[in-house]
């Protein structure tokens, strides 16, 4: 098995990116979902977020509010410590569950590549736990014209919230110098698809040769303890 680390700034086109992958036969999921089941009442994550932030966070069903959860964290009264401890609480366990989700891949099939979507693989310190990092990029405008496209907003809502989330994240070009393979999302979906493709067909190579060295590692060290 092989695993990837797909990341990027916002809206750069990870998702699309990620959605070309799996048609070309990788598996995928996203650090969001996970946070997102996370976070549903029953998780243990959910309670301590509850605990640490108060029950003014709950909806009436005793859901988390996105929104009231944002602005006990973001809102103008949040103490700057809040992000890191939110973080705290979620990301051990958003990191846990994806180890689980590649080890349950790869024993279903020795060869997949298996592919974690995150936006901040870089910023968290986590990419070492991958084999290659893919990063996707694209210029500043279009990721503003394609948020605001996305979400039905208009232009200037678009750059303020676009600026504001890019300045939480580490620049492109730093993320472009340690990436394994960068997908230029600035043309056409169709030359994104190209590139996809020939990145795809490298990490599926690779993935075949980490399981047959792993299987020759195997018999080595069987061989190694029949004789000794
Ligand atoms: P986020 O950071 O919000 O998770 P993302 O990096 O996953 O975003 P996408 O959701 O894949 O980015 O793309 C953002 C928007 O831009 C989507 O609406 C997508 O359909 C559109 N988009 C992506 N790539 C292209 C492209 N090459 N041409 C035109 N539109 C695109």
């Amino acid at each position: 098995m092989l695993k990837v680390g797909l990341t990027g700034g916002i809206a750069s086109g990870k998702t699309t990116v990620g959605e070309m992958l799996v048609r070309l036969g990788a598996k995928l999921i996203q650090a969001d979902a996970i946070a997102h089941q996370l976070m549903q009442p029953g998780e243990a994550v959910y309670e301590e977020v509850v605990r640490r932030f108060g029950e003014a966070i709950l909806n009436a069903d005793r859901t988390i509010s996105r929104a009231k959860l944002a602005e006990a964290v973001f809102g103008a009264s949040a103490s700057p410590c809040r992000i890191k401890q939110l973080n705290g609480i979620v990301h051990p366990e958003v990191i846990r569950r994806q180890e689980q989700w590649m080890e349950e891949v790869g024993r279903q099939r020795a060869d997949v590549v298996a592919v974690v979507e995150a936006a901040l693989i870089l910023e968290a310190g986590v990419a070492q736990r991958f084999d290659r990092l893919v990063v996707v990029t694209c210029h500043f405008e279009q990721r503003i014209e394609r948020w605001a496209r996305r979400l039905h907003t208009d232009l200037e809502s678009a750059r303020r919230e676009v600026t504001r989330r890019m300045a939480k994240q580490m620049p492109d070009d730093r993320k472009i110098q340690v990436a394994d393979q960068v997908i230029d999302n600035s043309g056409s979906l169709e030359n994104t698809e190209r590139q996809v493709r020939a990145a795809y067909s490298t990490l599926a190579e690779a993935a075949v040769k980490q399981m047959t060295d792993a299987a020759l590692a195997g018999q080595k060290n069987k061989k190694a303890k029949h004789e000794s």
